[in-house]
């Protein structure tokens, strides 16, 4: 199978996570999509297949030449839970032309809201019919290691040992939670995950997730003078004391924000879930003394009615990698495929920032597919292919 193939095969899985599950992998769904992977890796010839209890796929090729570095790469099967990942009706735009694009519902996608069609002029995109996200993210990242891979086993190449990892449920966070390292012991360890093909990612956001409870005084509303407090209207005045400008529709490149994920709320209790990120380790620590700092003094004017948790959730990557050699040598093979690489901060985080943390350095390479999360998502088919040239020649050097 081509790449095309295969990413128009894993998008017929839905694949969905669900953050409000306590079992792992999040859905039962997604043991479907694993259990065809592990088929796959079977069938193409690697010499160890594995589905672990909690829904991972790795997969090794033993070296044919011991002098060549091992390498890992790995990628997610769930998709992301702002939209629905099922009955996915894929398109093909051939020789897209740079216009704004009319999708089969008659809806337009505005080029220069979405400005990354513009990195694909000419080439054929794969896209939604405007009802679903696509899932591209990250199924074009499945489908590129296994093509690359395959070609790897039919051209006979010389190369390291290969480890392959499928993870569930990294868009809510705990895809490396119950990850096995010793199955991923290698010498230069990728996620698949981005956008850009010419990009090799290693900087993300440092990250928590702070949960604020407002406990309020319910009363009969015709009773209430001078007894009742709301805790809803409480919730309102937190946000009106959040810093207006530093929210994720105000902010870009390194610049950090609080997103306002959740709210929830009657007269008796209110909750708000805010998520934090920053680049900056010492600006991420400042948000959340932020949080703490408003807390007590909400409190002080409302006695005993706050109460605020944080989480950690992931850091930057960037300040616990033990070197830079994984990410020069990704530079290597882009540039050796013609391209000029390129390190853009990544504004969210992959399993690899959790697998630096714990120890396993691993930077992120693209897939060729854009405007992920949403209905405008879209993968290049010209950029998939590129991808598989990029990884095949990773492997590829000595
Ligand atoms: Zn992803």
């Amino acid at each position: 199978m081509n790449v095309q193939e295969r990413f128009l095969h894993y998008v017929s899985f839905d694949t969905q996570s669900d953050a409000s599950s306590l079992t792992a992998p999040s859905t039962e769904k997604q043991w479907v999509l694993a259990k065809e992977l592990v088929k796959e890796c079977q069938d193409m010839g690697f010499d160890e297949v594995c589905l672990s209890e909690y829904g991972i796929v790795y997969a090794a090729l033993e070296a044919n030449d011991p002098n060549c570095p091992s390498l890992g790469f790995c990628a997610h099967m769930d998709t992301a839970s702002e939209l629905s990942g099922a009955n996915i009706h894929p398109w093909i735009l051939s020789h897209y032309d740079g216009q704004d694009i009319t999708y089969p519902d008659g809806s337009l996608c505005s080029v220069q809201e979405y400005p990354s069609f513009l990195r694909c002029i000419g080439e054929d995109l794969i896209l939604t019919d405007g009802t679903t996200l696509l899932g591209g993210d990250d199924k074009a990242g499945i489908a590129i290691i296994l093509t690359a891979v395959e070609e790897v086993i039919r051209s006979n190449q010389r190369h390291g040992k290969i480890v392959v990892a499928f993870t569930p449920d990294e868009e809510i966070g705990r895809g490396v939670d119950h990850f096995d390292l010793d199955r991923f012991a290698v010498d230069y360890a990728y996620t698949v995950d981005g956008g850009r093909v010419d990009a090799v990612n290693y900087e993300n956001f440092n990250a928590a997730m702070a949960q604020i409870t407002i406990q309020g005084t319910s009363i009969h509303p015709g009773d209430a003078k001078d007894k009742m407090v709301n805790a809803s209207l409480l919730a309102g005045e937190w946000i009106q004391k959040m810093p207006k400008n530093q929210t994720p529709a105000h902010t870009e490149k390194r610049q950090g924000f609080y997103h306002l994920l959740e709210m929830s709320g009657t007269c008796e209790e209110a909750s708000l879930t805010y998520l934090l990120r920053h680049h900056d380790q010492k600006k991420f620590m400042a948000q959340k003394d932020f949080m703490h700092t408003l807390c007590e003094t909400m409190n002080q004017k409302y006695p005993n009615r706050f109460a605020v948790h944080i989480q950690d959730q992931y850091l930057n990557m960037k300040d616990l990698m033990k070197d830079k050699k994984a990410v020069q040598r990704a530079q290597r093979a882009i540039k050796a495929c013609g391209l000029k690489p390129v390190s853009i901060p990544t504004r969210g985080g992959t399993d690899g920032a959790m697998l630096t943390e714990k120890g396993c350095t691993c930077p992120n390479l693209g897939t060729g597919s854009y405007n992920h999360h949403g209905r405008f998502e879209f993968c290049s088919i010209q950029q998939m292919e590129k991808m598989v040239d990029i990884v095949q020649t990773l492997i590829k050097l000595s």
